[in-house]
């Protein structure tokens, strides 16, 4: 099957008509090609956003409401066929899908309410009879680079705040998993103004192509450290405003006051949901000493009951990983992990129990150290290392210890340790006893090298507007502290 960019609410093909193969990772079966998009695909992409932006950014608030409502309204109505999309190409379990599209439909929804609700402010005059007002404007055309471990989710946590701050946008879909946002496209946004969402598929030089194009003056992007650093330098060339969203190697404190079984359940579940290929995946457990032996083993036992299988089945838990590129990333990572000196206590290959699909089993190792790679760079796979501390300084420490700062999680009934450690560490988001969870109302994003800038959130809207002063004065009067000026006289406003 043949797949085109949607510009302009148009299927149109790349113009040089290349393409490129997208692969499902659990039958390893190629199940479409995407155009290849070029530069002048990117130009037509931006120039019909361009064009749409014109009446977009006039549209009254109440309009707005109603058409991205509508797209909640029609993504839920899709839910089952866009789930299974995602499923095809990613190979994350289908019900994690269905949960994705969920979050997609309640962040339109959410944005449809707070975007003609916060426009600006009106602040105290400095002279008398006049006003000034703070307005938040849209900044233009917006360039959405997403990756592809949450491909509809990441997209619309940039597409719904930027369209509901006045902007257009072009997204660019990860080259692994562009066939969701085509088909959610098709069958979620059809009723939205000609050229307000315009979609390219193609690799990084496409995106490369969106962020450099002088027309996009902002660009949101969800991806690695590395892939971030290139478009900080790309979009600085042109003081072009932008939103990265970067990788993580997030910690959790197991304190000694906990309910073993239920932090070994949480911890086994946020370091192995979609195959440990989130990015805010548990990825350094810590754990105090006095309940070490018993946490461990409750987390192996956990991690042996996870059900590997076909992510459209209802009862899998755990599906391939998205391609064979990642599956031997980690592959090599735990070899690395073996030379250091961890200790393996269960998984640490690929499943042999199935003949096709990148699978790799769930693996935890013990006897980590600070010093080893899987403690320092970020895995992006279904492993969970865990190293043992004496107490919470040492555990804070060490959380800290790191070049990220995307999320962090505690399970603790003791409050005071908690928020200890929320004011302590750093990271943009900070879980107490519930690894994980996101709240659309809450800014998401990270600190140090996990990026600048924050999604969902008033904060979120924020990314994707500029704010102008307009100062009016009732009356057109001369003011005495003009031309021809007198220091006896003082200055006067
Ligand atoms: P990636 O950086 O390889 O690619 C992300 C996107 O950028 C893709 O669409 C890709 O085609 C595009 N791209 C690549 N090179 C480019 C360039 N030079 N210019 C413009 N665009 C370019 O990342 P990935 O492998 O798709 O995703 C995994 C990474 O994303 C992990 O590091 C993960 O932690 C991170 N991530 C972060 C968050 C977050 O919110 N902080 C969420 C999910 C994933």
């Amino acid at each position: 099957m043949i797949r085109k960019n949607y510009i302009n609410n148009r299927w149109q093909e790349a113009k040089n008509v290349k393409t490129f193969s997208v692969e499902n990772p659990f039958t390893e079966e190629i199940i479409a090609e995407v155009p290849n998009s070029s530069p002048i695909d990117v130009d037509n992409a931006v120039s019909a956003a361009k064009s749409a932006w014109k009446k977009w950014k006039l549209l009254g608030s109440l309009d707005m409401r109603d058409l991205l409502r509508e797209v909640a309204v029609k993504s839920r109505a899709h839910d089952r066929e866009i789930a299974s999309i995602i499923t095809a190409e990613s190979g994350k379990p289908l019900i994690e899908c269905l949960d994705e599209i969920e979050w997609v439909a309640s962040i339109f929804e959410y944005y449809s309410e707070i975007g003609r609700d916060q426009r600006g402010r009106v602040v105290a005059p400095v002279t008398p009879r006049s006003m000034s007002m703070v307005v938040k404007e849209p900044y233009g055309v917006v360039g959405c680079i997403v990756p592809w471990n949450y491909p509809l989710l990441l997209m619309a946590w940039k597409v719904a705040p930027a369209l509901a701050a006045g902007n257009t946008v072009v997204v660019k879909p990860s080259e692994i998993t562009p066939l969701s946002i085509l088909h959610w496209l098709k069958v979620a946004c059809d009723h939205l103004p000609k050229g307000i969402i315009n979609a390219i598929t193609g690799y990084g030089e496409t995106g490369a192509a969106l962020v450099q194009h002088p027309d996009t003056r902002a660009v949101a992007f969800t991806g690695s450290v590395e892939t971030g650093k290139k478009i900080a330098a790309m979009a600085a060339k042109q003081l072009k405003k932008t939103s990265l969203e970067l990788g993580g190697n997030d910690p959790i404190i197991i304190c000694d006051d906990v309910d073993i079984e239920i932090a070994a359940k949480g911890t086994a579940w946020g370091g192995l949901l979609n195959a440990g290929q989130v990015c805010t995946s548990l990825e350094r457990v810590f754990v105090m000493e006095s309940i070490a032996e018993a946490f461990i083993e409750a987390v192996v036992e956990e991690t042996k009951h996870v059900r590997l299988g076909d992510p459209m089945e209802g009862q899998t838990d755990m599906g391939p990983m998205v391609s064979k590129a990642q599956l031997k990333k980690v592959e090599e990572k735990v070899k690395r992990a073996h030379t250091e000196g961890a200790r393996l206590l269960f998984g640490g290959r690929r499943s042999k129990k199935f003949k096709k699909g990148y699978f790799y089993k769930p693996t935890v190792f013990d006897r980590v150290s600070s010093k080893m790679e899987m403690m320092n760079v970020e895995t992006f796979g279904p492993i969970i290392p865990i190293q043992k501390v004496k107490n919470l300084d040492e555990a804070i420490e060490l959380a800290n210890n790191s070049q990220y700062g995307l999320g962090c999680n505690i399970y603790t009934n003791d409050m005071e340790k908690a928020l200890t450690a929320a004011d302590d560490i750093k990271a943009g988001s900070f879980w107490i006893n519930d690894p994980l969870t996101d709240n659309e109302a809450a800014p998401f994003g990270g600190m140090k090298m996990s990026g600048g800038g924050r999604e969902l959130g008033i904060e979120g809207l924020d990314e994707f507007r500029e704010s102008k002063h307009i100062l009016i004065d009732y009356q057109i009067r001369k003011k005495d502290y003009w031309f021809p000026y007198n220091l006896d006289a003082g200055r006067k406003t």
